[in-house]
C-alpha cells in the first residue's frame, strides 16, 4: 500500500516542525511554500556582512524548545549554540530611569527598591504566581488540544477560572504587587507577544515574565533562524520534499473532503490529507470557498503589527545592550491607540534589538546591524495608508528614544536601511490585515475558543501555526505541529 500523501500550505516554523513528525511516522509529505525560503515569520536576511533576524529575535521557554526537539528525536542543545541573555533587557522609561531585567536576585532586589521601596517582595510574590500560572496553563491549556467542549468545560478544568486569574486584566491585577507605575509596566509590555495590551490580556499572562526570568531569555549563535535550518534539516532527514516559490491558490473539495490544491501557475496536486500552515484567517478566506467561518473570522480579534527598522550601521554602539525596550510612560494612551484605535501610537513604546552584542559575527567588525520594531496597529479591511508618512513618523520616534541614551546621530551613522510595514508582513506572509501575531489571544480566542487544528466540516483539513491552538511564538507553534501531527496520525490509524 502507497503511504498516505500528505500536502502542507506553508513552511513556518509550524509547517516544518509537522511535517518532520509525519515524515517519520511513514507518511509522504510534501511542503509547499511561496516564498524562496523555509521559516515563514522566522525569517532572516543579510546585507554587507550585516544579518538581520526579521522576526523573533527571543528565543523563550526553553523547556519547550528541548522537549520538541526530544519529541523529534534530536537534542536542541546538540544542534544550537545557546547562550541565554542576562539582564534580558535593560528598560528606559521616558524619565530616563532603568531596569535591567535579570535573575540575579540581589541586583534586581536593589534595582527595584531604588524605584519603590519594599517592591522586592511584591516582585517575588509575582514570580511565584507567575510560577504557577505557568504550570497550569502548560499543563491544562497549551500542551493538550481541545477536540470537544467536554474537553475544555469539564470539572478538572474548573479550578482554573480562580487559580489561573483569566477574568483579571493583567494591568489592574498587578496593584497586588506594585503602586508604581513603571514597575506595573515592567512586568506587563510582554502581553505585546501575544499581541495584546495588558489592559485587556487576562492576568494568566504573568506566565510570560516569569518564564523569562526563571527559565532565561537565550539566543542561538546565529540568530534566530538557526532554528529553522535545524527544523529544515530533521524534515529533510525523514524524507520531506519542499517545494519553494510555489504559492497555492486554492484547496479543492470534494463534499466534507479536501482532495488537494490548485497552485497558482494552475497545477493540481492531489493528497490524502492537507495541513495548513498559512495564516488560519487567510486560508478560510482566500483559499477555501466562500464560506461561513470565514465571515465569523473576520470578526474575530486580530493581533498588533509592527513597523520595523532594519539597519546597517557604520559604527559600534557598546552601550546599547541586546534587547532595549522603551517603555512609554502613558502606557495606556499607548495600547489603547494600537488596540482600539488600530493606529501609531504618539508616544509608542519601542523596541531595539543589537545582535552583535550576543555574536560579534552578526555585524561587520566596528560596525553595528541594528533592528527597531515600533509596534502598531494592524491595518483596517478597507484604508488608504501613507505608508511613507507612517514610516518617517516611526523612524523618528525611535531616534527620539535612543537621544535618551545618549545616542544622538543614529542616523548620520545608518549605511542603509530596510522596513517592514504591516502591509509587508501581509505580502510576505499572507497575515490579515498585517497582524504579525495572527488572530490575537484575548480570553475569547484562547483555549477551546481559538480555532481548532481541524477543519471543522472538512475532515482531512488540518491547521498548524500562531492562529489555531496553542497561538503564537516559536515555542508555540512547535507544540501546535506535535498536536496536530499526532491528531493526523491517529486519525489515519498510525501508531504513536
Ligand atoms: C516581528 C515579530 C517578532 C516576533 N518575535 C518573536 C520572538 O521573539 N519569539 C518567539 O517565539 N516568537 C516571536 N514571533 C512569533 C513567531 O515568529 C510566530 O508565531 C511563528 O513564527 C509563526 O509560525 P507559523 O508556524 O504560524 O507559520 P508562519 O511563520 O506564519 O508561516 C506560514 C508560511 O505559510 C506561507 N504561505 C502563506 N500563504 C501561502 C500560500 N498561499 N501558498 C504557499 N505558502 C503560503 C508563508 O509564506 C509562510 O512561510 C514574532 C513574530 C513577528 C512577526
Amino acid at each position: 500500500m502507497s503511504p498516505t500523501s500528505i500536502l502542507i500550505i506553508g513552511a513556518g516554523v509550524g509547517g516544518i516542525a509537522a511535517a518532520a513528525h509525519l515524515a517519520q511516522h511513514g507518511l509522504n509529505v510534501t511542503v509547499i511554500e511561496k516564498n524562496p525560503r523555509p521559516g515563514g515569520r522566522c525569517d532572516h536576511f543579510s546585507r554587507d556582512g550585516h544579518h538581520f533576524d526579521t522576526g523573533p529575535t527571543l528565543l523563550i521557554m526553553p523547556h519547550v524548545y528541548e522537549d520538541e526537539f526530544a519529541a523529534l528525536g534530536t537534542s536542541l542543545h546538540e544542534m544550537l549554540d545557546l547562550q541565554r541573555v542576562d539582564p534580558t533587557y535593560c528598560l528606559v522609561f521616558d524619565d530616563g530611569s532603568q531596569l535591567a531585567l535579570t535573575s540575579d536576585l540581589k541586583a534586581m532586589e536593589e534595582q527595584l527598591e531604588a524605584i519603590e521601596p519594599d517592591s522586592f517582595q511584591g516582585f517575588l510574590r509575582y514570580m511565584n504566581e507567575g510560577y504557577s500560572h505557568y504550570q497550569q496553563a502548560m499543563q491544562h491549556l497549551v500542551n493538550r488540544d481541545f477536540r470537544t467542549a467536554s474537553d475544555f468545560f469539564n470539572k478538572r478544568n474548573l479550578p482554573l477560572l480562580s487559580t489561573l486569574h483569566p477574568f483579571s486584566r493583567h494591568y489592574h491585577h498587578m496593584a497586588a504587587y506594585f503602586d508604581e507605575p513603571r514597575l506595573k509596566s515592567a512586568f506587563t509590555f510582554q502581553d505585546v507577544y501575544m499581541g495584546l495590551s495588558p489592559f485587556e490580556a487576562p492576568a494568566t499572562f504573568s506566565m510570560m515574565p516569569y518564564t523569562e526570568l526563571a527559565h532565561g531569555v537565550w539566543y542561538p549563535k546565529g540568530g534566530m533562524s538557526r532554528v529553522v535550518e535545524e527544523l529544515m534539516g530533521i524534515a529533510q532527514q525523514a524524507g520531506v520534499t519542499f517545494a519553494f516559490q510555489t504559492a497555492v491558490k486554492q484547496i479543492e473539495l470534494n463534499g466534507n473532503r479536501a482532495k488537494g490544491v490548485i497552485l497558482e501557475n494552475g497545477q493540481r496536486l492531489e493528497a490524502d490529507a492537507i495541513l495548513a500552515n498559512a495564516d488560519l484567517p487567510y486560508v478560510y478566506q482566500h483559499l477555501l470557498p466562500p464560506n461561513e467561518q470565514a465571515q465569523q473570522l473576520a470578526h474575530k480579534r486580530y493581533s498588533c503589527s509592527v513597523i520595523s527598522f532594519f539597519w546597517g550601521i557604520d559604527r559600534l554602539y557598546e552601550a546599547l545592550g541586546p534587547h532595549t525596550l522603551f517603555l512609554a510612560d502613558d502606557y495606556r494612551a499607548n495600547f489603547d491607540e494600537i488596540a482600539r484605535d488600530l493606529s501609531i501610537p504618539a508616544n509608542p513604546s519601542l523596541y531595539i534589538h543589537a545582535p552583535a552584542r550576543l555574536d560579534p559575527s552578526m555585524a561587520p567588525a566596528g560596525e553595528d546591524t541594528l533592528i527597531a520594531v515600533v509596534p502598531v496597529g494592524h491595518m483596517h479591511d478597507h484604508e488608504d495608508y501613507d505608508w511613507k508618512a507612517l514610516i518617517t513618523q516611526a523612524r523618528q520616534m525611535v531616534f527620539r528614544r535612543l537621544a535618551l541614551l545618549g545616542i544622538t546621530h543614529l542616523e548620520r551613522h545608518i549605511k542603509f536601511e530596510t522596513c517592514f510595514t504591516p502591509l509587508s508582513w501581509r505580502k510576505r506572509y499572507n497575515l490579515v490585515r498585517g497582524a504579525t501575531h495572527g488572530l490575537a489571544h484575548n480570553l475569547m480566542q484562547l483555549g477551546y475558543f481559538r480555532p481548532g487544528n481541524r477543519h471543522p466540516h472538512y475532515h482531512n483539513l488540518y491547521f498548524v501555526g500562531a492562529s489555531t491552538h496553542p497561538g503564537t511564538g516559536i515555542p508555540t507553534a512547535l507544540i501546535s505541529a506535535r498536536l496536530t501531527a499526532h491528531r493526523m496520525l491517529e486519525d489515519f490509524g498510525v501508531d504513536l
